[in-house]
């Protein structure tokens, strides 16, 4: 205990690191309407400072919310007081942020002289690297491309699968717009790996490169990543700067130009939430979008966020179904079924309004509405064990089992698309 302190002490020294010592991750139960409404109150209470991970919906699913030390009494009393249940997921996070920092530097210092390991979380500049070194080492298959820079001017690379032809049919790939989720960016690695080792080997990532190309940007919110390794691990947001207020940060994926301004994302540039103050005023947000506009034949959108297990199709902005719904559903259980089948993590389908609760500007709605129909998100593990802080040990079942969903959908987008 007195090392972790030491610890602690000395990287929270040297690199500004914000502390989350005393800091408790609540798991609610919620029962009823009333309680859903209680909690919609308590999310409103500014100075309280918390940070739902998962936010007051329906009565369906439990809400995660992490509560600074100064703010637990206040708050344990307010849920007591409403007979909410609850219990604790994390007791001390700054004990697991501790071993998660423990755990890098180490296997970092063992990596140094050998290549990158896939099995553990890496800064954004040992990222960048590690494309480069894809991009040289598959040369026959893997370019890197740049789509544009961050608000702070960071680079947002994207990872080329392409066996030739022009223009062919593409598939979008995305990790990382919200920076915390970091065993999205590493999944992302890892299938990049898989990807560009596998063409001739497997025979369906063969098939699939011989007639689409694949784009993939692993960190889409660059700053907020680096944010996240440098001071605060917690951070989910952009770092753009708004006049008017001295928050910093919108919530990019609720920036989209899909049903914005709608339900479920915030007006206030202090709230996790923030839309920001149009569709797109996010860079990372717009070069995407660009991105995607320019090529004009990207057939799949997927996107990568954690945590909770779950597989979603539009709509968010609203709750009516897609005109795609049957066969999207369809391929939503039959990839869950493929990651299931692996180490037997079980995942929900379903759209995003029925599955978690209605919320706008999100980019699967944008680019279903745009007219790529095979649109998801997942969120990977886990079920709020750890939630946004998965041990690294985690990493690689986690890309794998993902891994089989996505080909699902993948070799149904090959067969299908036209
Ligand atoms: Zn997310």
């Amino acid at each position: 205990m007195k090392l972790i302190l030491i610890f602690s002490a000395l990287f929270g020294a040297a690199l500004c690191l914000e502390t989350f010592v005393g800091h408790q991750v609540l798991r609610i139960k919620i029962k009823n309407e009333e309680q859903v409404r209680n909690l919609q109150f308590l999310e409103t209470l500014e100075h309280l400072k918390l940070d739902f991970w998962i936010n007051p919906s329906t009565f369906s699913r439990p809400v995660d919310v992490r509560v600074p030390a100064n703010s637990l009494q206040a708050v344990k009393v307010f849920l007591e007081s409403h007979r909410i249940e609850y219990s604790i997921l994390i007791e001390d996070l700054q004990a697991v942020l501790d071993r998660e920092k423990q755990e890098m530097v180490a296997s970092q210092q063992m990596e140094r002289s050998s290549t990158f390991n896939y099995g553990i979380y890496h800064s954004l500049s040992s990222i960048y690297e590690e494309l480069d070194n894809l991009a040289s080492e598959y040369s026959n298959i893997v370019s890197k491309l740049q789509i544009g820079q961050s608000y702070e001017k960071r680079p947002l690379y994207v990872l080329k699968f392409s066996t030739g032809g022009s223009n062919r049919p593409a598939i979008w790939l995305d990790a990382g717009i919200h920076s915390r989720e970091w065993v999205t960016q590493a999944s992302a690695m890892w299938i990049a790996k898989k990807l560009a080792s596998d063409y001739g080997n497997d025979p369906s990532i063969t098939s699939l490169l011989d007639k689409m190309d694949v784009f993939l940007l692993p960190v889409t919110n660059p700053d907020g990543y680096e944010f996240t390794h440098t001071t605060n691990r917690m951070w989910r947001k952009t770092r753009s700067k708004h006049a008017g207020s001295l928050c910093i940060g919108v919530d990019p994926n609720r920036n989209w130009d899909a049903g914005f301004g709608g339900p479920g994302a915030s007006s206030n540039p202090c709230s996790d939430s923030y839309r920001g103050p149009s569709a797109n005023s996010e860079v990372e947000v717009k070069s995407v979008v660009d991105f995607i506009k320019n090529h004009g034949n990207v057939v799949a959108f997927l996107t990568l966020h954690s945590y909770s297990q779950l597989l979603m199709y539009p709509y968010g902005y609203k709750c009516t179904q897609p005109a795609d719904y049957a066969e999207l559903d369809a391929l939503g259980k039959a990839a869950a079924n493929a990651i299931q089948s692996l180490h037997g993590t079980t995942f929900t389908v379903g759209s995003i309004c029925t599955t978690i609760y209605q919320a706008s500007g999100g980019s699967i709605d944008w680019s279903y509405d745009y007219g790529i129909k095979y649109s998801f998100a997942f969120e990977l593990r886990d079920t709020g064990r750890y939630g946004f802080l998965l041990p690294a040990s985690q990493i690689i079942p986690t890309a794998e089992e993902t891994w089989l969903g996505l080909k699902t959908i993948i070799e149904h987008v090959r067969d299908n698309a036209h």
